[in-house]
């Protein structure tokens, strides 16, 4: 099976003032299979939404390599890009700054379906747009009336609904969510990630679920990946990576989840801040803040490695499990 997308050896980075360069994603690689549902994890500031927005070539990036449906995008501009963008998607956080305050949704969610055109080449009647609205509705839960209305009578788990149903719009095969649930209340966010539960169950889509903590992913997740300033450094099914991390940064994040859901034992407690991904570490990128960090460590970087079927972390030292 082809995988829907495709990332190797990915990099982005900002050149700044004063010969300083930001490396927001320093050589990423991973495959998203058709259907899958991968959960993208790591603290504000590891690049995750930066390497979000590379998938989908909302940016550019600086080298590396996407493929998309088997097809090659990476340097794809915008004009032979169209044609792809009705298939891949992206859900942001902030559902209120996604929603011009001053068009109804039902005008929002109609632009894209007359932008684009349908499968076979023909622009869409108003007749198929108005009943695209009402399924788009009934696939988010949503009444039909809310079409009628403006962003600001909605709350905050209403607009992220509205959000996904514009996602929807044109049948995306790969939607990308960069914490989708983050702004949302507790009680609220359980109800958008069972949506976006159902809508994989349904319509068998394919999603990177960007999250900042495990919690959030781990109940519809089919395989997360951890990034520390702009790696992935442990990736894998995820009740692999839940139950036995193997990277220690990743058994630090798992601390932040309630027992007994993961194997706690071996979470540590995360010390220090994030350094700067203007001047990461040499060697171990985690090395300033890990634990069990040795000579080696402080010179040598480790590289993804498999530690169990399906299951590859980049330390030298990974936590093994009995
Ligand atoms: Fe810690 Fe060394 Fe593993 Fe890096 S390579 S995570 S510093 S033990
Ligand atoms: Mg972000």
């Amino acid at each position: 099976v082809t995988p829907l997308l495709a990332i190797r050896d990915l990099h982005k980075t900002y050149r700044l003032a004063h010969g300083e360069s930001l490396k927001a994603v320093d050589g990423v690689s991973l495959s998203v299979m058709p259907g899958e549902m991968l959960g993208l994890v790591g603290e504000s500031g590891c690049g995750k939404s930066t390497l979000g927005r590379c998938m989908l070539r909302l940016t550019d990036v600086s080298s590396g390599q996407i493929l998309f449906e088997g097809r090659d995008i990476t340097t794809m501009g915008e004009r032979s890009l169209r044609p792809l963008r009705p298939r891949m998607q992206m859900v942001f956080q902030d559902s209120n700054a996604s929603l011009n305050p001053r068009r109804r949704i039902g005008d929002l969610l109609a632009e894209p379906l007359r932008v684009h055109r349908d499968a076979d080449g023909h622009r869409r009647s108003a007749t198929v747009i108005a009943d695209r609205l009402h399924e788009l509705m009934n696939l988010v839960g949503l009444p039909p009336a809310a079409l009628d209305r403006y962003a600001h009578e909605f709350s905050g788990g209403q607009r992220q609904r509205i959000n996904i149903a514009r996602a929807l719009a044109l049948s995306p095969r790969l939607i990308v969510a960069d914490e989708p649930v983050s702004a949302l209340d507790v009680s609220v966010q359980a109800q958008i990630v069972n949506l976006f539960a159902d809508l994989q169950a349904q319509l068998g889509l394919t999603y990177v679920f960007v999250a900042h903590d495990l919690a959030v992913v781990r109940q519809i997740s089919d395989r997360v990946a951890v990034m520390y300033l702009g790696a992935v450094v442990e990736l894998g099914e995820t009740d692999s990576v839940l139950h036995h991390p193997a990277h220690p940064y990743t058994a630090a994040l798992t601390a932040a989840i309630p027992r007994p859901v993961v194997g706690g034992d071996r979470a540590i407690p995360l010390r220090g801040d994030v350094p700067s991904p203007i001047s990461r570490p040499d060697g171990c990128r985690f090395h300033t803040r890990c634990p069990h960090a040795r000579d080696r460590c402080r010179s040598e970087e480790p590289r993804l490695r498999p530690i169990r079927p399906g299951h590859e972390a980049a330390c030298h030292f990974p936590l093994l499990s009995e």
